[in-house]
Formats: C-alpha cells, sequence, structure tokens
C-alpha cells in the first residue's frame, strides 16, 4: 500500500523551541492516519497535518474500549543517526494485544514503513539531548456507531509522536512505592498481558490512593492470591538478590516488557545471573529486613530502569539499599541507554 502523504504548512513545521519537554503534551506536526472496514480491511493509509479527529458518539470504544496501543521511542544518536529500539518487538506485541481485543492484525512490514515515513518527514523534531527522544504511539480503535456490544467492524490506526524530555531530570533517584492489598490490576484470563486502555483505567484508583499517601507508584500483587509480586505502577519490576536479578515470571496477568527482556538479556553479560519465576511479598520483605536482597528497579520504555528505594506494605514502610540506587540499576541503565544511542555495541542487533 502507498502511503498518500499531505504535509502542513511551512510555518506549522518549523520546529518549537521548549524550555521543558513535559511527557506527552508536545506533537509534532503530522500524523499516520488509516481506516478499516470489513469488507475493504486496512485502506487509505496517509499521512497528514496532526489535527483533532471525529468520532461518533457511539463509536464502539468510547463505550466499550475496544482499542490497542504501544509505546515506543526514536533516539537521535551521539553519530547524528536516528535509532528506534527494539521496534518489530513492539510491533508485534501490537499484533498481539489486538488478537486479544478481537481487533483486526496490521502487517507489520507496513506498520515499520508507516513508522519510519513518519519520523522521517518529522525528524528535525527528534531532542538531540542524552535522555530525550521521540516516543512514539500507535493506536488502534474501534469506530463503528454502535450501542449494543459487539466486535466493530470499523477501526481507525493512527501514530502520532511525541518529543520528550529526559525522564531523570532532577538526578537518577529512587521512588517511593505502595503495596495495595485492595485493588488488582489485572487477573489470569484477563488483559494484563496486552497493552489495552481499560488496564490503565482500571489502575487509577490505587494510584490515586497511592500518591495521596505520599508514593510514587503502586506495587501490584497477583488477583488470586495477593501474594505474589506482579508489576510496578506500569512498569515490570526486578529484584536483584544475593547473586540472582530476579523477575515475576509470565503468568498471563503480566505485561510482557520489552525492557524487561532486554535486562534478563543484558544482565548475563554482566556477569550476573537473572531468573523468572513467583516472588511473594513475603520474600520482598523479609529479603530487605535480612538484607539479601541488594536492589530492586522498574522497567519500561518511558523511564528506561527507575530504581525503587522504599516499598511500603501493610502500613509499614521498608527501606531498599539505604534508600540509594544501586551499582547494577546504574550499570543496567547506562548500558541499554548507550546502545539506545548508538555509544555501545548492540549485541543483540535491536536497533534499527
Ligand atoms: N507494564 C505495563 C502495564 C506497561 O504499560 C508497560 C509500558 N509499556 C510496561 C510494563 C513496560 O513495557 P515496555 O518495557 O515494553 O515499555
Amino acid at each position: 500500500m502507498e502511503i498518500e502523504i499531505n504535509l502542513a504548512e511551512p510555518e506549522k513545521r518549523k520546529v518549537s523551541q521548549f524550555e521543558e519537554l513535559p511527557f506527552g503534551k508536545i506533537f509534532t506536526p503530522h500524523m499516520f492516519i488509516m481506516k478499516y472496514e470489513e469488507n475493504k480491511g486496512w485502506h487509505s493509509p496517509k499521512i497528514q497535518p496532526f489535527s483533532n479527529i471525529e468520532l461518533h458518539p457511539a463509536a464502539i470504544v468510547l463505550h466499550y474500549s475496544q482499542t490497542v496501543f504501544e509505546g515506543l521511542k526514536a533516539y537521535y544518536g551521539i553519530d547524528g543517526k536516528i535509532r528506534l529500539f527494539r521496534v518489530w518487538d513492539h510491533i508485534a506485541r501490537l499484533n498481539r494485544s489486538a488478537e486479544r481485543l478481537c481487533i483486526p492484525q496490521v502487517d507489520p512490514e507496513f506498520v515499520f514503513k508507516a513508522i519510519k515515513t513518519l519520523i522521517l518527514i518529522d525528524k528535525d523534531w527528534i531532542p538531540k539531548k542524552k535522555g530525550s527522544a521521540l516516543y512514539i504511539r500507535p493506536l488502534i480503535f474501534a469506530t463503528q456507531p454502535n450501542l449494543g456490544l459487539k466486535i466493530s467492524s470499523e477501526y481507525l490506526f493512527i501514530i502520532i509522536l511525541s518529543p520528550v524530555g529526559a525522564y531523570y531530570k532532577e538526578g537518577f533517584n529512587p521512588v517511593k512505592i505502595y503495596v495495595t492489598t485492595e485493588y488488582i490490576r489485572a487477573c489470569p484470563g484477563g488483559t494484563g498481558e496486552v497493552k489495552t486502555g481499560g488496564n490503565y483505567a482500571a489502575s487509577l484508583k490505587a494510584q490515586e490512593l497511592a500518591q495521596k499517601k505520599g508514593y510514587t507508584q503502586v506495587l501490584w500483587l497477583d488477583a488470586k492470591e495477593k501474594k505474589y509480586v506482579e508489576e510496578v505502577g506500569s512498569m515490570n519490576i526486578f529484584f536483584y538478590f544475593d547473586n540472582e536479578l530476579a523477575t515475576p515470571a509470565l503468568t498471563g496477568s503480566i505485561l510482557p516488557g520489552i525492557t524487561r527482556d532486554s535486562v534478563l538479556k543484558l544482565a548475563p553479560q554482566l556477569g550476573i545471573p537473572t531468573k523468572e519465576r513467583r516472588i511473594s511479598i513475603d520474600e520482598i520483605i523479609e529479603s530487605i529486613e535480612n538484607k539479601t536482597l541488594k536492589e530492586c528497579f522498574g522497567t519500561g520504555t518511558a523511564a528506561v530502569i527507575s530504581p525503587v528505594g522504599e516499598i511500603c506494605y501493610k502500613d509499614k514502610s521498608y527501606i531498599i539499599n539505604e534508600g540509594k540506587t544501586g551499582e547494577l540499576t546504574r550499570k543496567l541503565f547506562e548500558y541499554i541507554t548507550g546502545i539506545q544511542y548508538g555509544e555501545k555495541e548492540d549485541p543483540f542487533n535491536w536497533t534499527v
């Protein structure tokens, strides 16, 4: 399929200079948009000036959340090259999410072409400072007007781009997290292992509560026993015990994070064995108390690695590694960002 390209006015294409780049508030001048209709399949792909979209008030997505999305980044390297990190894995996950939500599959090669074409048109909007990047948000949602619950016969696939600043403006400092025993994020057989809006809407209440109590993120436990650790906020979680870097095994209610997978593959290169297994909150508390838990961090595209310095469980606070960022946490952060910005060798050919 050929992508029809309709460029914005030169005035609108001029790169604005921003003092700060708050996450996801500034957008580039163009967007990609493509339609799906049952009898036509995906058709009429376009890159056009960024604009609002029109939706029928009965569009299925607005009522029943039939929607999926992805989040990945393009980095401006120290060599002036633009790199996408694990783009094919993000596209594959978009299709896995779509499959779960009964949304038609998209052709990975075509999605790659759409992302690449759009980025090259707006390439001057990729911030150049190390740590900053161009955030890429592909999304697909059900547009058929229909108040009865059904699988939509019409969809829109959109890609928007947002320049984002360094996540750690005030330094690479640990966050405090709150274990919720009241709410759950996802359950086996549910949609927790894919990226769909409903998961995030359902997480807001617990996040609000954690913030009211003075914590940054929620630590989610499993739905059945409320005993096993699953994720932190919208990140995967790692625990560095005596000589093992462990993360919860993918049980069906955890999002298979691409940064998670990157850490699992890179840590052994630093001589650290990794393990995917069940990790109970009791084991965590015990290992903090007897000092066998050395470090803890979250992983995700937005922050890459987010050190955790304090965990609150049943109204008691536990400090990890004296509340400081650990050495392995820092090394992994530097290793991954080094690959993303072209400073370090890319042993798994993750960048394109
Ligand atoms: N868990 C959830 C619920 C998420 O939304 C994300 C962000 N995509 C992650 C984990 C981390 O995934 P990734 O490393 O692929 O960004």
